[in-house]
């Protein structure tokens, strides 16, 4: 059996595990990232994570084909250098380098959200698939895709940064210093904001309440609102969705993939959302005529992106 190394490097915490050949992930741990330490600290963690994962799952080093990682932000897959990573601070950051010359193994590093859809790519039962993307709806808007049955990262690894296409032009204003990006509507972070609007707009409503009771409100709270059966609640995930939906429709109206993968917080309310999200596409995919592709919840969770990170080296 092969054994391949994954971590999955996030803002807040970098998740480990040693995936085998089957893409079962057979040993994980978790630490803090820290970020604000700088570059070498957080890649020195790295180092050990890898190096404890090895020893915790009863392996030798030789014995791991080469390590991936997932990373925010722009990443060069090749040789393994962040570009730039406003999640970590980092700018040309070459971790694909450090973890080299400090392991001796290959290493592999790739964007996180492609990660995440190689993951779920590759735990798919249907091997027939090759076409898949995933949009992931967290604090952003994450996106990666699978074409060929490879990841796609672009001519210069700055593609996938679908939560800044525009949705609205010259609307609401983005993390990244544009305007209207979808990540600007269709992210729990955007949705959060239009409920405080709301709230205002509204007060005697049931996001009005949350908001006065718990003097805050969060993605969870607004969809159990709207699962429960209060307008506004109902209204404002209403919109949500449809502000999903048009990310979707983009997807689906330029690349016609066989599947199309919703993750992040948002999958665990699949029941309520992904029925009116399959019926926006429906109405609004500009070929009409056709099957319209599977859509679906992601079903790895947070170990898509472990898995992928692991198996790069055989799928860029
Ligand atoms: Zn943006």
């Amino acid at each position: 059996m092969k054994y391949f190394a994954g971590i999955d490097l996030g803002g807040t915490t970098i998740k480990g595990g040693i995936v085998d050949a089957e893409n079962r992930i057979i040993c994980s741990k978790s630490i803090r990232t820290l970020p604000e330490r700088g570059f070498e600290a957080v890649a020195e963690d790295i180092a050990v994570l890898f190096e404890e994962l090895v020893k915790s799952s009863g392996l030798e080093m030789a014995s791991i084909e080469y390590l991936g990682a997932g990373s925010p932000g722009a990443v060069d897959v090749k040789i393994g250098k962040v570009f730039f990573s406003g999640n970590l601070g980092w700018e040309n950051a070459e971790l694909g380098k450090y973890l080299k010359n400090r392991l001796g193994k290959d290493v592999y590093v790739g964007n996180d959200a492609s990660c995440a859809a190689l993951g779920e790519f590759l735990c798919l039962e249907d091997k027939s698939i090759d076409s898949m993307a995933m949009m992931t709806v967290g604090t952003g808007v994450g996106f990666g895709l699978i074409l060929g049955g490879h990841m796609y990262s672009g001519a210069t690894y700055g593609g996938g940064e679908f939560g800044h296409t525009t949705l609205v032009f010259a609307g609401e204003q983005c993390t990244c210093g544009k305007k209207g990006c979808i990540e600007a509507y269709a992210s729990f972070t955007a949705l959060i904001r239009d409920a405080f609007k709301l709230a205002e707009d509204n007060p005697d409503g049931r996001i009005a309440e949350i908001i006065k009771r718990d003097g805050t409100i969060d993605g969870k709270s607004i969809f159990e609102a709207a699962i429960a059966g209060y307008p506004d609640a109902r209204k404002l995930t209403e919109t949500f969705i449809e502000y999903i939906g048009a990310g979707v429709v983009n997807i689906i109206n330029i690349l016609d993939p066989q599947m199309i993968v919703i993750g992040g917080g948002i999958s665990r309310s699949s029941d309520y959302f992904l029925p009116k999200l399959i019926e926006y596409a429906r109405e609004n995919a500009f070929c009409r005529q056709v099957k319209l592709c599977d859509i679906r919840v992601a079903s790895k969770g947070n170990d898509a992106g472990i898995i992928g990170a692991a198996r790069l080296g055989d799928y860029i």
